[in-house]
């Protein structure tokens, strides 16, 4: 990222990391994010906005009071996960930064029932070649047989509670999803028994169901991202935005919008962006930088509601004239104080890589 001027540079500040959801279809990717989405409504202080264009911001006090006493907020200086809303590995292979995945870490889902299958398989050569960190969520627990569902609480706990024929069961099937990972290369165990996170990948068992782990999936997500990921969020708050399109839409009063996550500095109501287009950079000038109405209001008046400026990382829809032929997975950057011929030629690289990926990968 090259800084025009640095002399004016901001101080850096750190960002949420950005988390995907993986796993084969029906183990419950869809199911976990709405559990955790659920959850940081409910504890949500407020006017605490979580909800994001394609994704949804989790603060860390918002974290800390689903994960309880396992999340002490003075223990971390990140300020939260933002989650990509659109789980599978179409999205995360789409969604890259600089070449690398957009995803800073991933939560593979495993069915406990079910176990590896193909596309578990799939994801987890995808987080190999991407070099992404992930943990494992062996989710449906409360499907054990015999299971005594006991809702939102720390594994621990709800283990203690079950019967030594159910933990029997349930550590069968564990056991079973730690050999698999073994046998393609990664050394993993149950996370409470995971001293290097860089090395061995975590288990927490969970039930996007009952919510039971949903404090210890977020906080070892929380863990392992101030652990081994702060120096990569260190940002430059202030430096002009760069991001990668989710989506590309028609949206009624706007025209063609692109729905973006937005992952180093700041876009502004009135920048002038760079966007990847199906064959060159766009050049085009923000219109409006949208984001969804709180619940209550939507009855009377449009769905989004128009913002100044938003920081990394965040989701956010942009609506902009000459959008049509913008791509999904390509970069998107603000102009601001640079040379607008070095930021086209920079898309121009980053779009260059993407083709270069797409042919390998096809
Ligand atoms: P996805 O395809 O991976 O997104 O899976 P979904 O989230 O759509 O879940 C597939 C099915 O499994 C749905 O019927 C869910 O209700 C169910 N499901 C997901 N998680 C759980 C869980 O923890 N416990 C139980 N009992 N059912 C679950």
């Amino acid at each position: 990222f090259i800084m025009s001027d640095t002399d004016t540079r901001d101080p850096t500040s750190l960002r949420t990391p950005i988390v995907a959801v993986l796993g084969h279809v029906d183990h419950g990717k869809t199911s976990l994010l709405d559990k955790i989405r659920g959850s940081a409504v409910i504890e949500g202080e407020a006017g605490a906005i979580t909800q994001h264009i394609g994704a949804t911001a989790v603060p860390l006090d918002v974290v800390s009071s689903i994960a309880g006493e396992l999340v002490n907020p003075d223990d971390f200086d990140l300020p939260g996960l933002l989650f990509i809303d659109t789980p599978g590995h179409h999205s995360f292979t789409t969604l890259r930064s600089r070449g690398g995945a957009l995803a800073d870490i991933a939560i593979l889902v495993v069915d406990v029932n079910d176990g590896f299958q193909p596309q578990t398989l799939e994801a987890l050569d995808i987080l190999k070649r991407s070099q992404t960190p992930f943990i494992v969520a062996a989710n449906k627990i409360d499907t054990v047989p015999g299971w005594n569902p006991n809702e939102d609480t720390p594994i621990t706990a709800t283990y203690e509670s079950q019967s030594d024929r159910v933990t029997g069961r349930l550590d069968e099937s564990l056991y079973q999803i730690i050999g698999n990972l073994s046998d393609e290369g990664f050394s993993a165990d149950l996370y409470w028994r995971v001293q290097n996170f860089q090395r061995n990948v975590g288990v927490v068992p969970v039930s996007a169901m009952t919510g039971e782990g949903v404090p210890d999936l977020l906080a070892v997500m929380m863990g392992l991202s101030q652990r081994y990921m702060k120096e990569e969020m260190e940002i430059d708050v202030a430096g002009p935005g760069v991001g990668t399109v989710l989506e590309v839409k028609d949206e009624k009063g706007f025209g063609t919008t692109v729905d973006m996550v937005l992952y180093d500095g700041t876009i502004k109501a009135d920048d002038q962006i760079v966007v990847g287009g199906q064959n060159d950079p766009l050049v085009t000038d923000v219109r409006a930088l949208l984001q969804p109405r709180p619940l209550a209001e939507i009855r009377t008046e449009s769905r989004f509601e128009k913002v100044d400026e938003v920081g990394a990382a965040a989701g956010i829809k942009v609506a902009a004239p000459d959008l049509d032929d913008a791509m999904a997975g390509a970069p998107v950057r603000v102009v601001r104080n640079r040379a607008l011929e070095e930021v086209v030629t920079e898309v121009e690289a980053e779009l260059a890589d993407i083709a270069v990926d797409t042919a390998e990968q096809g």
